[in-house]
């Protein structure tokens, strides 16, 4: 199997949602940032776990998967949240704007449509807190059409977990070894 594409959301993930209190959890530090379309006198504050880009570029640097950005912050995911996070720059994928009120305006969600005409063929494993079962479905239906594709989905209150990067890399490795077995038998 060709590199799957390692889709990684922020919100949920690496920006757990805060508590009632407006904080995030003690692993976390408070930072404000600037967004694209703010002004300085106008910052976004948010909470980071210093030990994700560690936990990240351990994955990163397998080589076993290509990461790319795929979130609302868009650019700013690379140009913002990576130096916090101490991740080299990545590709985004490049998502609308769309007027909506829910994430998920057709019961999956809004990403999907997106995220699905740019991967084409390839195979993915995606880090997002915000599946429905339809958007499961689809990852079990890309999969059956030989597009290995896998969802991985932290709590948002709590974000991303080193056990959920395991399960990143024993999917790849399970994946791989699978292709491995077909192909072989189709040859
Ligand atoms: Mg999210």
């Amino acid at each position: 199997m060709r590199p799957p594409y390692l889709l990684l959301d922020v919100d949920g993930v690496f920006i757990p949602f805060p508590d009632a209190e407006g904080a995030g959890p003690e692993t976390h530090t408070r930072h404000d940032v600037v967004p694209t379309g703010r002004t300085a006198d106008n910052p976004v504050t948010i909470w980071l776990n210093p030990a994700h880009g560690p936990l990240l570029m351990h994955v990163i640097r397998t080589g076993l998967v290509i990461p790319v950005w795929c979130t609302s912050w868009r650019q700013d995911a690379t140009t913002l949240l990576g130096p916090l996070l101490g991740i080299p720059p990545l590709p985004h994928v490049d998502l609308p704007r769309p007027q909506i009120t829910t994430s998920h305006p057709n019961g999956y969600l809004w990403k999907r449509d997106h995220v699905d005409a740019w991967l084409g063929d390839a195979p993915a494993v995606w880090i997002d807190d915000d599946f429905t079962d339809l958007d499961h479905e689809w990852a079990r239906e890309r999969t059956a059409r030989g597009q290995e594709t896998a969802l991985v989905q932290p709590d948002p209150q709590v974000g991303l977990l080193a056990e959920h990067l395991v399960e990143v890399l024993a999917w790849v490795a399970r994946a791989d070894a699978l292709c491995v077995a077909c192909e072989a038998e189709a040859a």
